[in-house]
């Protein structure tokens, strides 16, 4: 069975504008062309799930969503990766569907049409509803701090927690990658360190022997049985005497 990151749109890869309509306002975040890579590398489907109210409210039609689709793809594509599918709720809340996250139908409908394994899988969003959605079907939430992340972080009050707390997409990856790899035994091959960048300023990483340096941010991100820890709060503060920046 295969198993899947399910991914927000608004705020999760792309920059959160109160719904957006004009491909023209359409920014990748940071860090999410590298995040995307790494998934694929794991053998993870990438799935965008996504509840686009405006339509259902009237704001706009789905062509609108569609436009904003095709440029999101684009942008992606000229950074050399790309999404798996794209499953979207195009309902208002009253409207009381079963595909608004977060209810699951959008993660069914998907499991269905690929063979998912959702309690396998994972689910990254900025929302209560990323998460609540994942969490109805037995997979792992992770919620990023980008878009509405860092205020539906300070209010969260549901029983639920996410499974991590991920300063961003790319972050969330790392999470998921050391995750698996723990796992699975996954060793990290020089094709995967080429794709690793630095979780707080996306820059390249230098093979130390103590772990991967991040020159500009001068951190060191420690590897444990091979598997390096890319998370901002395990990096230690590299002072190597003699080594110039
Ligand atoms: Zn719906
Ligand atoms: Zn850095």
């Amino acid at each position: 069975m295969k198993r899947a990151v399910f991914l927000d749109r608004d705020g999760t890869l792309i920059h959160e504008r109160d719904y957006i309509s004009d491909p023209e306002e359409v920014e990748l975040i940071s860090g999410v062309p590298e995040a995307l890579k790494l998934i694929r590398k794991m053998g993870l489907l990438r799935i965008v799930v996504s509840n686009q109210s405006g339509v259902g409210r009237g704001y706009f039609g789905p062509e609108a969503v569609e436009a904003v689709n095709r440029r999101m793809t684009e942008l992606l594509r000229s950074r050399g990766t790309e999404l798996d599918d794209l499953f979207i709720c195009p309902h208002a809340p009253e409207e009381d569907c079963t595909c608004r996250k977060p209810r699951p139908g959008l993660l069914l409908e998907a499991a269905a049409r690929y063979g998912i394994d959702l309690k396998g899988s994972y689910m990254v969003g900025d929302r209560e509803g990323d998460i609540g959605a994942i969490a109805s079907v037995g997979g792992k939430g992770l919620l990023v701090l980008t878009g509405y992340g860092s205020e539906t972080w300070r209010r969260w009050r549901w029983g639920h927690k996410p499974h991590f707390v991920a300063r961003d997409l790319l972050e969330a990856t790392y999470w998921i990658m050391i995750k698996e790899a723990k796992e699975a035994g996954m060793a990290i091959s020089k094709e995967l360190l080429e794709i690793l960048v630095c979780p707080k300023c996306k820059g390249e990483l230098v093979l130390k022997e103590d772990g991967l340096l991040c020159k500009a941010c001068r951190l060191l991100y420690p590897i444990e049985d091979d598997i390096p820890v890319m998370l901002i709060e395990e990096a230690k503060p590299y002072e190597k005497e003699g080594e110039d920046g």
